[in-house]
């Protein structure tokens, strides 16, 4: 149970961040969404935490923008008084070949991504610091572990992530602040909503099937609980065996 947290958790308008924070405010945390710019989904993802008797809010916030993080940030422990968990779960692709790839298409999803996760951590870690205490669950996937030919931006982005997530948890366990990160494979989203439910990928799963956004807020919830108070650092897959 998470009661008495509170959870920022950005791309909690819809998708993963949307099942996270349903998850979460099911087991009694506060929560605090970040979205892009889809207003009414992330008002319609308020409403559906609120029903399990908690508070939830949502600000619209670019992550790739330092300073908006840091006002975002502060507004966020001044409405909900503290901050506990930190789930960085927007992201973007902008999947092209190489010779396709634009700067711009390269940089936004870097952007986004990469130094978006790190713009959260940079602006929370000094409240989880005066805390003596915070979790960090940052979404990488697994084209930042194999690879993904058309990815080189958002394979890139989510390497840079396991690299951002294994050094922060060196750096701050010795302040009780654990940082993890989760892979997920092919996961039912927005985002993979026009692959529908291609063979070719399908052949590619062990389990044969694409995973669902509760099934890693599942994981999540494990991952900011109790039960996970031991673990720092370490990168989860969930992606029905792929990436074995
Ligand atoms: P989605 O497109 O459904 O949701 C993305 C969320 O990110 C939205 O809420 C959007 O508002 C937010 N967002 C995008 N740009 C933003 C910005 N600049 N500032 C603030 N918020 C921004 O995607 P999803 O499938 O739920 O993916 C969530 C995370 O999981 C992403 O980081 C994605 O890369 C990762 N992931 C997804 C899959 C998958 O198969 N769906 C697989 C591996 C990893």
């Amino acid at each position: 149970m998470l009661t008495g947290k509170t959870a920022l958790i950005t791309g909690g308008s819809r998708g993963i961040g949307k099942a996270i924070a349903l998850k979460f405010a099911s087991q009694g945390s506060q929560i605090a969404i970040v979205y892009a710019g889809n207003e009414s989904a992330a008002s319609q993802t308020v409403a559906e935490c609120e029903k399990f008797g908690v508070r939830a809010n949502a600000y619209k916030c670019d992550v790739s923008d330092f300073s908006a993080v840091k006002e975002t940030v502060a507004q966020v422990k001044a409405d909900m008084g503290r901050i506990d968990i930190l789930v960085n779960s927007a992201g973007i692709t902008r999947d092209k070949l190489i010779a396709m790839m634009s700067e711009t298409d390269f940089d936004s999803v870097v952007s986004v991504n990469l130094k978006g996760t790190f713009n959260m951590i940079k602006h929370c870690s000094p409240i989880f610091i005066r805390q003596r205490g915070g979790r960090i669950i940052n979404i990488s996937s697994v084209s930042g572990i194999m690879g993904n030919a058309g990815q080189t931006n958002y394979s890139a982005s989510k390497a840079g992530i396991i690299g951002l997530t294994k050094a922060t948890a060196r750096e701050l366990a010795p302040r009780g602040i654990t940082c993890n990160a989760i892979a997920p494979g092919f996961i039912k989203t927005d985002m993979t909503e026009e692959l529908g439910d291609n063979q070719e990928i399908l052949a590619a799963i062990p389990l044969k099937r694409m995973g669902q956004p509760e099934e890693v807020a599942e994981l999540a919830a494990f991952l900011a609980g109790d039960g996970a108070s031991y673990i720092t650092g370490e990168v989860v897959r969930i992606d029905g065996g792929m990436a074995m």
